[in-house]
């Protein structure tokens, strides 16, 4: 089986039908996390904040899964129905790159922000985080750019 959209074969695919050709689509992790991407809303960097906390807790539900029910799906390693399952690990590793998607994103956004901008953002999320020692810090810098 290969992805309809890119042609890997690494599954598990998401499996969608095609309502304007009347076909099966099947989609693969990769192509999933850049439909996840392709979203105006990725590049506000508050909205993505919220989006990577979500994901990390998703994160850890799912590793708590995974732990609690290791190796009950091994059986299953060989079986092809397993391209079409989306396991706790399978959907992990979804959300894990993701996760690393927006984590670049988020940087890239950070870098193309005009230096006060910057500054001020840092400044808040140091305040949300309670690090007041790099708060200080970030608010010399602040006051140097004025
Ligand atoms: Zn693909």
């Amino acid at each position: 089986m290969n992805c309809s959209t890119c042609g890997s074969e690494k599954g598990p695919f998401f499996n969608t039908m095609d309502l304007s050709k009347g076909q099966m689509q099947h989609i693969c992790p990769s192509c999933i996390v850049k439909t996840l991407m392709d979203n105006p809303s990725r590049s506000d960097i508050h909205k993505l904040d919220q989006d990577i906390e979500e994901a990390m807790e998703t994160q850890k539900s799912l590793q708590q899964i995974i732990d609690e029910h290791k190796g009950e799906l091994d059986k299953y390693k060989d079986d092809p129905i397993m391209q079409f399952a989306f396991t706790p690990e399978s959907s992990a590793a979804l959300n894990n790159s993701f996760l690393i998607e927006m984590q670049e994103k988020k940087n890239t956004l950070l870098a193309a922000m005009p230096e006060k901008e910057r500054l001020e953002y840092q400044l808040m999320q140091s305040l949300k985080s309670e690090d007041y020692e790099s708060a200080t810090e970030i608010r010399e810098k602040l006051k140097e750019t004025q």
